[in-house]
């Protein structure tokens, strides 16, 4: 018998967390973290270290690794990823230490532990954690994403991590030929909703970047420093973009370190001729020097809690030449969601007169893609959903018992399957 344990995720987006229990091995897929409406870090459910044979890391998110050094603070589970989520997790995790390292259970020791033990794969490379076989495969998610094939006695389990179907400038969809699996574990992120064609919105997006630009204004770009900042970066490049774009925060470094690891790229010549193109912001000089002539500037954070995008917005707000455009999901309670709402970033703060859009750069599948890889995955007795809001993931749920007549369900946290 093989067990799946639901430890996050459950019925809620991040956080993810599953453990695979196969006689006396057990394997974790991810092991990430989120953040409450006080920003305090929550852990997926605890699961106890002894069985423990390895944690399998889909991409470097935090909703996907930042709980898992705390598995290395009595023991040393061997953790298995692609080349680019280790050294990825690197930056995440040094940066998650010091924004809310008071309210974790692990310190720098916990992180360099987990690091250095970290097994690096490549997609389609069998590795063997106890009794539980498990292989990676590209999930077209960000560089370096991967889905998780496990075989663990007689059953074979998909886990797709977090997943895209179709191509965006920085890597292409995600790799489903040919896979055949008894149980699938999926995100539904998005499991209710429709995507517009991606080229739709790339054009939109550039022409009101211009329009701004060419009116004599900057235009600020919240974006999260892995994976938008530079799908954007690249949006802006390859249409020739010419006026000035700035590039400040975390984006810098982890665009480097895509260059680098370039094989996870779809078009690593449009990131390097991207990066070549933009300036970087090194300092406050810098800084304050970015927004004086039109322009773009990507910065961190992406929902504008923190980071160089929150000084940008406060010097860009007030003039309504200027523009700031969303390119990621908004949680409420952030002041990018309030902007998006109400006009403003804080309760009683000054309505921000620049021009606020929202543009859909997902880096998740739509409905219809989610459906479509179910419907690409042979054998499949039951689909497991995770990763989504609950009324998302309960509706994309039906749509799969419904339109494909496989059972599906939709666990919580603390939730046991066993398949036989
Ligand atoms: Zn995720
Ligand atoms: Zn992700």
């Amino acid at each position: 018998m093989v067990t799946l344990t639901i430890l996050g995720a459950g019925k809620e987006v991040g956080r993810a967390a599953i453990a695979v229990e196969h006689k006396s091995s057990a394997v974790l897929l991810d092991y990430g973290v989120n953040f409450d409406d006080n920003d305090l870090p929550q852990l997926p459910l605890h699961y106890p270290p002894a069985k423990l044979k390895g944690i399998v890391l889909t991409h470097g998110h935090l909703d996907h690794i930042g709980g898992a050094p705390i598995f290395y603070i009595s023991r040393k589970p061997e953790a298995v990823a692609t080349s680019f989520t280790r050294d990825v997790a690197e930056i995440m995790l040094r940066d998650f230490l010091k924004l809310s390292g008071y309210y974790l259970p692990f310190e720098d020791g916990e992180v360099a532990e987990f690091l250095s033990t970290m097994r690096v794969v490549d997609y389609g490379e069998d590795v063997e954690l106890g009794s539980i076989v498990v292989r990676l495969r590209d999930s077209g998610h960000i560089p370096g994403s991967a889905m998780v094939e496990v075989e663990a006695g007689s059953k074979k389990i998909v886990y797709t991590g977090d997943i895209n179907f179709v191509e965006t400038k920085l890597v292409g969809p995600a790799d489903v030929s040919g896979l055949e699996a008894d149980v699938l574990v999926i995100e539904s992120t998005y499991g209710t909703s429709e995507h517009p064609p991606r080229r739709e919105v790339e054009e939109r997006f550039y022409n009101d970047v211009l329009e701004v630009v060419e009116n004599g204004g900057t235009v600020l770009v919240p974006s999260f420093s892995l994976g938008r900042g530079q799908e954007i970066l690249c949006v802006l490049v390859e249409r020739g973009f010419e006026y000035p774009i700035y590039v400040d925060g975390m984006v810098r470094g982890i665009t480097e370190l895509m260059l680098e690891r370039d094989k996870f790229l779809r078009d690593p010549e449009l990131l390097r001729k991207a990066y070549e193109q933009a300036n970087i912001v090194r300092g406050w000089q810098d800084r304050r020097n970015a927004w004086k002539e039109p322009g773009v500037i990507i910065a961190s954070a992406g929902m504008l809690k923190g980071g160089p995008s929150r000084f940008y917005l406060r010097k860009l707000a007030k003039n309504k030449k200027n523009a700031v455009f969303m390119v990621s999901f908004q949680a409420p309670g952030t002041p990018g969601r309030r902007i998006l709402e109400e006009g403003k970033y804080t309760e009683e703060g000054p309505l921000v007169k620049a021009r606020v859009e929202w543009f859909d750069f997902s880096s998740h599948a739509g409905r219809t893609e989610l459906l479509e890889v179910v419907r690409r995955i042979k054998g499949l007795e039951k689909v497991v959903v995770v990763h989504g809001e609950p009324e998302v993931a309960e509706a994309f749920a039906e749509s799969v018992r419904n339109e494909l007549g496989i059972d599906a369900v939709v666990p919580s946290n603390g939730e046991k399957i066993d398949l036989y």
